[in-house]
């Protein structure tokens, strides 16, 4: 840490949060905070994916709505608001013995199964062709294993026939479809393809057989990454281009948006914006989903937990669950011209069971409901067959380990109307302080609870840190500490690290050097900040001198410390260098203007051998001025004496 000035004990950054209690229950009122969102169309696409709910239902899943009643998925859902189905379709996910390789075992018969589960509660279904054995995504667009040495006629021919003949048995079997996707997140890559001319020779093979079997529906591409706003433009361009040679006329350019990674609102509106407008489509959310709780249920690790590196805009709460969704649908509805959908991804993927590692697994393994199987090693042996197993994501689920309905499923119905009902607090901000070692620790004297509309109110906090552990904390040298409060009758944290603090502005020279002060007194032929990584200890840059002539060298380097608190100091500097013969080097410091403290001689050691010179304590009393300095004296030998200067640290002694 360095180039923090006057406050020692302060805020860095607000952003995690704990979750308060969940909401309650109810079917006529509802706890859940919801802006309305304005010019909702009555037929807005509101789609659930629910690919893994047969699997689910085999291993002994039993969903249940807002009241604990058990329930077919459909109809909660239905009655939920939700008018559409995602299912996403493998072309054969088992192997030789028929095992499945799990997700769900989404092959045409599971689609075709959940569409008439669908249709019999009123809504359509939207069909994700993977074309593929497995998982596709931007990281793997692996083609079946059936196709796979096939050249790009056979493959395209291939795509065709099995559209049709998928898409035929979900007609036969009265399944309305709205929507058909030839490829899920086909970011430049395509059932094995990588070549632009390729992908679009399949996906208009797709949408061809969609054509056919279904002209009222809509044929829809998929992408993920609307951050990468350069790679969606290419997208759109490229299949324009092959648009208008007649290939792949499609109706719906989709994204996938997973607000921890896929960028802001803004940014989605509007890259969503500009392919619309440019290219007269049509673009929706295919994909998202948010975190109502840091906690995995299923003993099977999750994408996102309690982890950092991620963009966390709501707390992991069924309240910040439920404005997430309804974020992204106004961004959609009011952000984006031609926005018609928002799909949640696999909102029912909830834990098999509560017991343990290994019951679950046998369930995963029997009935393909968990992520994938050991069976998919046969496919995908580098990632599905070492990795293998339950939901990563039952912690973004809709409904709770029993399988009841959370209350932030009420949140498709209620944004039509909006439920704005008085903000209440949900969850609590999570301060981070960095406190110098030597100063006292100053917990923040209220933390920001975020309420259920998001906004955010100071609450008083009470911290439980004992004089002792305070002690503790100082004497224990740099650290990481987590104190826990009470606010609001929610429990608290603060995140603190105690750190070292250096007093010296740009004590590794990577500023440039302008806070040191160079004294040549025999001027040298080279003193100056140099930038050469190779070169420095820590960095960039460090100071360099080098001089020809004997003894040619001789300078101090320093620098007069600026708000100093009183009490005891150590300081250290860093050297090496070459040639430089007989030598006279150490670290000093001046408190005004006189020698209070010397180092030992720092020896020259060679090319890479960096020493130290050390000064492990000096005083510095209220009112003087402390300036902290090497001085450099060589001989030199050979062609000349030349060395490297880096890394002072002045530090409190304690
Ligand atoms: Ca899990």
């Amino acid at each position: 840490m360095n180039g923090i000035k006057g406050m020692l004990t302060f805020l860095l950054i607000l952003c995690l949060c704990v979750p308060a209690a969940a909401a309650a229950a109810g079917e006529e009122t509802s706890s859940l905070y919801v802006r309305k969102v304005d010019n909702l169309p009555e037929d807005f696409l509101f789609g659930m994916d629910v690919s893994s709910v047969i699997a689910e239902e085999k291993s002994g899943v039993r969903y249940r709505d807002f009241d604990g009643q058990e329930k077919d998925l459909f109809r909660i859902l239905a009655d939920s608001g939700i008018n559409t189905i995602r299912v996403r379709v493998w072309n054969d996910p088992y192997d030789a013995e028929g095992h499945g390789f799990g997700g769900g075992n989404c092959d045409i018969g599971t689609a075709v199964e959940i569409g008439k589960r669908a249709a019999a509660c009123g809504m359509q279904l939207l069909v994700d062709f993977h074309y593929s054995d497995f998982w596709a995504d931007p990281g793997k667009q692996m083609a079946p294993r059936a196709w796979a040495k096939m050249e790009i006629e056979e493959k395209t021919r291939a795509v065709y026939d099995f559209t049709l003949d998928s898409l035929n048995r979900l007609k036969e079997a009265g399944v309305p479809v709205r929507m058909v996707q030839t490829g899920n997140e086909t970011n430049g890559r395509l059932c094995g393809e990588k070549s632009w001319m390729n992908i679009a020779y399949l996906m208009d093979a797709g949408a061809r057989a969609a054509r056919e079997v279904y002209p009222e529906a809509l044929v829809a591409v998929h992408f993920a990454n609307p951050e990468n706003t350069e790679s969606y433009r290419t997208y759109a361009k490229k299949l324009d281009y092959y648009e208008k040679n007649g290939l792949i006329h499609y109706d719906v350019f989709a994204t996938s948006y997973y607000p921890y990674w896929h960028g802001t609102l803004e940014n989605l509106s509007a890259i969503l914006t500009e392919i619309a407008q440019t290219y007269g489509k049509q673009v929706m959310v295919m994909e998202t989903s948010y975190a109502w709780t840091e906690e995995d249920s299923d003993f099977s690790g999750n994408t996102i937990g309690g982890g950092g590196g991620i963009t966390r805009d709501y707390p992991f709460t069924v309240q910040g669950q439920a404005n997430s969704v309804r974020n992204i649908t106004d961004t959609v509805v009011n952000g984006t011209p031609a926005g018609i959908g928002v799909v949640y991804w696999e909102g029912a993927w909830i834990t098999v069971g509560r017991n343990s590692w290994e019951e679950n697994h046998r369930l995963w393994e029997e009935y393909g409901s968990g992520w994938a199987t050991s069976y998919a090693a046969v496919y995908d042996p580098d990632d599905a067959g070492k990795y293998y197993g339950g939901s990563a994501v039952d912690n973004q689920a809709f409904f709770d380990p029993e399988g009841r309905a959370l209350e932030s499923l009420k949140v498709f119905r209620l944004m039509r109307e909006g439920n704005e009902i008085p903000a209440a607090a949900d969850a609590l901000e999570e301060p981070e302080i960095v406190c110098d070692l030597s100063m006292p620790l100053e917990l923040p004297e209220a933390v920001n609870a975020i309420m259920t509309d998001n906004s955010r109110q100071p609450v008083p906090v009470v911290w439980l840190l004992t004089e002792e552990e305070d002690r503790r904390m100082h004497e224990s040298g740099p650290a990481q500490y987590e104190i826990t409060g009470e606010a609001g009758g929610m429990e608290a944290r603060c995140r603190v690290s105690m750190i070292r603090y250096n007093y010296l502005t740009d004590y590794s020279f990577e500023e440039g050097g302008e806070a040191w002060r160079f004294t040549d007194l025999r001027k040298a032929d080279e003193l100056y900040v140099e930038e050469k990584k190779n070169d420095s200890l820590t960095g960039s840059r460090h100071a360099h001198f080098w001089s020809a002539a004997q003894d040619s060298v001789e300078f101090r380097l320093e620098q007069t410390v600026q708000e100093l608190p009183e009490g005891d100091f150590t300081f250290s500097v860093a050297v090496m260098g070459g040639d430089c013969g007989q030598t006279d080097i150490y670290a000093y410091v001046l408190v005004d203007g006189k020698e209070a403290a010397r180092s030992e001689q720092i020896p020259i050691a060679g090319y890479g051998s960096w020493n130290t010179g050390v000064i492990p304590s000096f005083a510095h009393p209220a009112g003087t001025e402390v300036t902290v300095g090497i001085y450099v004296r060589c001989q030199g030998q050979g062609n000349g004496a030349w060395g490297k200067i880096d890394d002072a640290l002045l530090n409190s002694a304690r």
